[in-house]
């Protein structure tokens, strides 16, 4: 029989037994969706609408969510959704500013489904992309954009499985002619990653009873600190320095790397593909937890693990708080559950 895995099962694998064994094996899902998800899927909806059809990231995000308040309000908190909210439309504001200047390449797909075989095994990989992109050379590149509190360290790509994964997956797409208007000899470079931090340029102080503004650092724009200037009707002179500095320091909300990779790189990574697939496929597989602060702070089933840890009856919070995936819960034994 064919398996088909992604990279999030993969992540789940190696990261908590017991997190995969819910979500992959069981097919657990909690019935609200968290809330980063939910804010990271608006997003994302917001930046293919911008690079497939030209449409304002602010206006498609604010349709997005406007959707989601009819479907899902009353099942969420309302100050949270109006942080979210408020968030969304200013992340997607400065991205609208940031992004054309930014963007020196031609978006060829967005969004774009892949299913390829693993080598060696009967087994497929399957995932999507942010987009495809060819740069002013004409070299070609995978998208991937990322929503996050503090963008990562420098080379945080080279430690990247997920876009390594998708690159040698794309790049076998288009050896096999799959991938409509790119020829069949081309090569991906590697991956165009964009960050968009989930904060907002701060606006500073009055102080001094209004008198001034405070010209303590503060992480905002250039863009923002004169407009508060001209909103209280200051003279910009007078904050020449602090606009200076603001104008010559790079932009911090937003940040793009274009990461290469080799021919090497591509086969190592389809060897741990591989390699991976065989040992989520094996016959008997012991299902244990990795507990920690990193695995645990944000997993959908922190209440459930820990009323097992305690010996406790786990079946009414699954029953209660969670789905299952093409199943009823009935068929889901507590026995297998806590396996
Ligand atoms: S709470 Fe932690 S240990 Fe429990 S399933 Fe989630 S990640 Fe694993």
């Amino acid at each position: 029989m064919k398996h088909t895995i992604s990279y999030s099962e993969i992540e789940r694998f190696k990261r908590c037994r017991q997190l995969w064994n819910y979500t992959d094996q069981l097919g657990l899902e909690p019935l609200v969706e968290a809330r980063e998800r939910t804010f990271g899927t608006a997003i994302h909806h917001a930046l293919d609408r911008y690079y497939g059809f030209g449409e304002h990231p602010t206006r498609t995000f604010l349709a997005w969510w406007d959707n989601y308040l009819r479907e899902c309000a009353d099942t969420q908190d309302q100050q949270v959704l109006f942080d979210d909210y408020a968030l969304g439309v200013g992340m997607m504001e400065g991205f609208a500013a940031w992004a054309p200047e930014a963007d020196r390449f031609r978006v060829i797909h967005t969004e774009y489904t892949f299913e390829v075989a693993i080598p060696g095994t009967d087994g497929t990989f399957k995932g999507r992309i942010d987009g495809i992109a060819q740069d002013e050379y004409g070299s070609y590149w995978i998208l991937e954009h990322k929503t996050c509190k503090n963008l990562p360290y420098p080379d945080h790509l080279h430690f990247d499985e997920q876009t390594v994964l998708y690159q040698w997956a794309m790049q076998e797409s288009v050896a096999q002619g799959r991938v409509e208007y790119i020829p069949s000899d081309a090569r991906l470079e590697g991956v165009i990653w964009t960050g968009l931090r989930k904060v907002l340029p701060k606006r500073p102080e009055l102080v001094e009873r209004g008198k001034r503004l405070s010209r303590v650092k503060i992480a905002t724009t250039y863009e923002v600190y004169l407009a508060t200037i001209l909103a209280h009707n200051f003279d910009p002179a007078d904050y020449q320095a602090v606009l200076l500095e603001l104008q010559s320091n790079p932009d911090t909300f937003f940040r793009r790397d274009w990461h290469m990779r080799g021919r090497r790189e591509l086969e190592i990574a389809a060897w741990e593909l591989a390699a991976a697939y065989q040992e989520m496929r094996r016959e008997s597989i012991p299902v244990y937890r990795t507990a920690n602060r990193f695995n645990c702070e944000r997993c959908d089933f922190r209440e459930p693990c820990q009323l097992a840890q305690k010996g406790g009856h786990i079946d009414t919070i699954l029953r209660t708080a969670f789905s299952v995936r093409d199943q009823t819960l009935d068929d889901v034994t507590e026995e297998a559950m806590l396996s």
